[in-house]
């Protein structure tokens, strides 16, 4: 599949042009340019802010059913391109097909689930309020809270625009997108299909481009009602800073530093299962990752060998081979940031039981081994920072409340996981973590229906499920005298 040379990188007002700024598209896993994409800047924020404006007036009207028609198009697009937007993510961002396979189906997932919450709006619109008096009647609307602006990262492109944009859509919002700078063909081959779903002019628009140039404007425009941010901490910050000028919502979904607890009495190769996926899907570039495991003394030994060798087995390769189980992290940036975690955990004492550097039969591309270390410093960067990459800290602990307290013990709150054959003791633990999202005995399978984000520093807010929804509406009671 060959790509153009340069992509319009803007679609405003239900009309494709080409902006000032040239991206660079790199594909990670051969370092060669992929396509430049003409990116926009402050005056393309502005003309998509306000078409989307404009929008706004006949969209916030149409129904929930009518709303959820045009979603369930967009769903059926997603699906009818499905083998596309795979091989774009998997050129663009470097993970292996199955994984993009699974970003897609989930991505369909998704405007399904929020085509259902949109259909059923309209019954539930102007319901009534009990109230202890008959001198007043109440009823209860929800309605879209405005024109939204929705920045997303690079580590799972169309995944993290799909839980923002199907709920906007349902509520009724118009949107301006920003996809990553890094990583910007799926979500423009997500807008081609919008394009095509009957949506009206201005009610999605894209405007592709760096944080700066499009990202900084948008989270200024003082006619954005909300921002839905995705990506590190540090930028949302940032976002929100810009966001309270002008007392914009926002919804932010940031870094995690995530444990998996593995008690004494797990089940050993499926906790190896557990941890692998933690840390090594989509190489490691996960806000979910399970980077610190938690072992229980009686296992520790046992669990790590065999963890070992599992890691060392790990075909790390081109995302399109075949039996590929891990690609290449997104780009040289980033691969000089885990490599940095990695030399400065060398530095800090801890002890690299595997993995640490390029795979030798991969002299190109931003590969990296899945790579294990234990005797973390608790104090140092590699056991309190998310690294981003493939890289698991393993330690041990001697009683539960232990490793309650290790897992608990970091700036973010955003997931874990526990494996234990004890169901009790796998619901105390559970409910005595400091995550939004627990998983037992689970790989990390994510539902449209159960909440997404986390405690902490993880996030404010939720995605997914009608917390989801609800973040893009506002609620409005109307009170009247009998
Ligand atoms: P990033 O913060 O560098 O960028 C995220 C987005 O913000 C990009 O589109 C970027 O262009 C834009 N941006 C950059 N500077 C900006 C500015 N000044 N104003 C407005 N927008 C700006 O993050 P990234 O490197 O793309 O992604 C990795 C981060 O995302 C990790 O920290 C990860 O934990 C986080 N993440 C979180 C979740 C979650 O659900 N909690 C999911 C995925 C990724």
């Amino acid at each position: 599949m060959s790509l153009p040379t340069t992509l319009h990188g803007l679609f405003i007002n239900g009309q494709w042009s080409a902006g000032p700024e040239h991206l660079r598209v790199i594909n990670p896993s051969t370092e060669a340019l992929l396509t430049t994409v003409n990116g926009g800047d402050a005056g393309a924020v502005d003309q998509a802010v306000t078409a989307a404006t404009a929008a706004f007036k006949h969209w916030s009207q149409t129904t929930g059913a009518e709303r959820g028609a045009i979603l369930r198009k967009i769903a059926a697009g997603v699906q009818g391109a499905r083998e596309q937007l795979m091989y774009l993510q998997s050129s663009n961002n470097g993970k292996p097909l199955f994984e993009a396979a699974i970003d897609v189906d989930d991505v369909v997932a998704t405007f399904e689930y929020y085509a259902g919450l949109a259909e059923g709006l309209d019954a539930k619109q102007d319901s009534p309020v009990e109230l202890p008096t008959d001198d007043f009647s109440a009823r209860l609307r929800r309605e879209p809270c405005g024109v939204v602006g929705l920045i997303v990262p690079w580590n799972f492109p169309m995944v993290t625009t799909a839980w923002k944009l199907a709920p906007a859509l349902a509520a009724g919002c118009c949107v301006v997108l920003k996809p990553s700078e890094v990583t910007p063909l799926p979500e423009l081959e997500l807008a081609a299909i919008i394009a095509r779903s009957g949506l009206p002019q201005g009610v999605f628009n894209l405007v592709c481009g760096t944080g700066l140039a499009v990202g900084a404007p948008l989270s200024a425009d003082p006619r954005i009602a909300k921002i839905s941010f995705t990506g590190s901490n540090a930028v949302g910050v940032q976002v929100m800073q810009r966001a309270a000028e002008t007392v914009k919502g926002v919804s932010l979904e940031l870094g995690g530093k995530s444990s998996l607890l593995v008690l004494a009495d797990a089940d050993l190769e499926l906790a190896v299962e557990v941890a692998c996926g933690g840390g090594f899907f989509n190489a490691g570039q996960m806000c979910s990752a399970t980077s610190r495991v938690l072992v229980a003394d009686e296992l520790a030994d046992e669990f790590l060998l065999r963890l070992k060798a599992r890691a060392e087995a790990i075909r790390v390769a081109d995302p399109f081979e075949p039996d590929v189980e891990m690609g290449a992290l997104v780009n040289q940036a980033q691969y000089q940031r885990v490599l940095g975690h990695i030399d400065r955990g060398l530095s800090a004492g801890a002890k690299l039981i595997c993995g640490g550097n390029r795979p030798a039969d991969l002299p190109r591309g931003y590969f990296l081994q899945p790579t294990i270390f234990t005797d973390v410093p608790q104090g140092s960067a590699l056991w309190c920072e998310e690294i981003f990459g493939p890289v698991i800290c393993v330690r041990s602990f001697a009683s539960e409340s232990e490793a309650i307290a290790l897992a608990n013990d970091s700036q973010f709150g955003l997931v874990a996981s526990v494996v234990t054959r004890n169901a009790e003791a796998a619901d105390r633990v559970a409910n005595a973590l400091q995550a939004g999202l627990v998983w037992i005995n689970a790989p990390q399978v994510i539902f449209a229906q159960t909440a997404w984000g986390g405690y902490k520093q993880s996030s404010i807010g939720r995605e997914l499920g009608p917390w989801g929804l609800q973040a893009f509406q506002e609620i409005k009671h109307v009170i009247r005298a009998i």
